[in-house]
């Protein structure tokens, strides 16, 4: 018999790369999502999968809902990926953030806690941003958490709640601490697809300046549709435990923007420094790369690098793409999209 996956945030990224890699596998999907005036479900049909996927209303919010879904689709596996998932909009939105990305986390364990907790295997959809202020590099499952943002806060509650009822209830429950992962499908408020995306419309004529904040910041960048197969790695152990994803290797931003620019054939030159620093396309003379303070946070991730070798030794996962391969996918498929009018988001 074919097993079953119920996927929160199913409609966001990492919901779309793991539904086709569960469809792939023979398993039948439910798609948990929230209800909104148009259900945006344009990763799942750009990837072709959609009319593969049953959908159920659901919200992190309604615990008698969380548990209805888990009555009715009666998962061998649940895949919590559902979250308001950007730092920016966390510092706006904190105690929103807290209760969908912290307390939600709690709600589901419940359920699975009074429904089935012998049959389901969990996982948790932790975050490098819960190492924050790092107290060491690179960063792997035993470095001390030091979260530099309501969401990153939110998150380390949500992870040590799934640690916690692994530990008191025998729940088959494991967290990934994911390092940032992005691909085309990635949200635009992100700064890799912001970038990507106004670049190419910067190309298209559409736009003339692409603003940005932290250009200095570094993170350890790696290919969603890699990261979405440590999660379902994670869930085939016998024994649930906690790994951490990345690829062991850091970059800047202002880095990201040279290679997105040079794959789509718009080399960039810097000059000045800190808010004054500028990217200047070399062939049109035109400064295309400006800061903006509005885009700084009231507290930053300076650095992240993560040392993935225990998912490594232990589930057998590696990162098969690497970080100029992703950056010039991303930055040619949203040219592309620009080109063709097909862009949806
Ligand atoms: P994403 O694209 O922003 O998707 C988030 C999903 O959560 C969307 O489907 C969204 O639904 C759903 N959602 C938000 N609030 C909800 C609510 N109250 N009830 C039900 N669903 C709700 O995020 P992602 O990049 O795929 O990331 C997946 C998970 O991994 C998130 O938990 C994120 O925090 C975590 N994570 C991501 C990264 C990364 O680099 N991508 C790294 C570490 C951890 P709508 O479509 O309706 O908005
Ligand atoms: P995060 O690591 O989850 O916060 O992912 P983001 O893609 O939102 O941000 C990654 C880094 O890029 C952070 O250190 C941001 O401060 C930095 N950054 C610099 N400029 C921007 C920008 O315009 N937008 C965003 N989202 N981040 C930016």
């Amino acid at each position: 018999m074919a097993k079953r996956a119920l996927i929160t945030g199913i409609t966001g990224q990492d919901g779309a790369y793991l539904s086709q890699l569960l469809l792939a596998k023979g398993y039948e999907v439910f798609g948990a999502v929230r209800r909104t005036a148009s259900i945006n479900t344009w990763r799942l049909s750009e990837l072709g999968i959609e009319k593969d996927i049953q959908f159920l209303d659901f919200d992190l919010l309604e615990f008698s809902n969380i548990l209805r879904v888990i009555e009715k689709t009666a998962p061998d596996e649940i895949y919590n990926l559902a979250a308001q998932s950007f730092v920016g909009t966390s510092f706006e939105q904190p105690i929103y953030t807290g209760e969908v990305d912290g307390l939600a986390v709690t709600r589901i364990l419940e359920a699975i806690r009074l429904h089935a907790k012998d049959g389901i295997r969990y996982y948790q959809a932790s975050t490098s941003e819960m190492f924050g202020k790092v107290q060491e590099t690179p960063q792997r499952e035993t470095t001390p958490f030091y979260p530099r943002s309501p969401y990153g806060v939110a998150k380390v509650y949500g992870h040590w709640i799934t640690v916690n009822y692994r530990e008191a209830h025998g729940i088959h429950a494991s967290s990934g601490i994911l390092f940032n992962h992005e691909s085309p499908m990635r949200g635009t408020e992100f700064v890799t697809r912001k970038i990507t995306l106004g670049l190419a419309r910067i190309k298209c004529g559409d736009a003339d300046k692409l603003r940005l904040g932290n250009l200095d910041a570094k993170r350890d960048w790696g290919f969603a549709g890699d990261y979405v197969e440590g999660m379902w790695q994670m869930l085939q152990q016998p024994q649930p435990d906690d790994y951490v994803l990345a690829t062991g290797e850091t970059h800047a931003v202002e880095e990201f923007v040279d290679l997105a620019a040079r794959s789509i054939d718009m080399d960039i030159e810097w000059q000045g420094e800190g808010p004054h620093r500028v990217g200047i396309e070399l062939k049109s003379g035109r400064p295309i790369v400006v800061v903006d303070p509005a885009f700084f946070r009231p507290a930053e991730v300076d650095l992240l690098l993560g040392d993935p070798r225990k998912a490594t030794e232990q589930l057998g996962w590696h990162r098969k793409v690497s970080f100029a391969q992703l950056v010039e996918d991303m930055a040619i498929k949203d040219l592309d999209r620009l080109r063709s009018g097909s862009l949806r988001f």
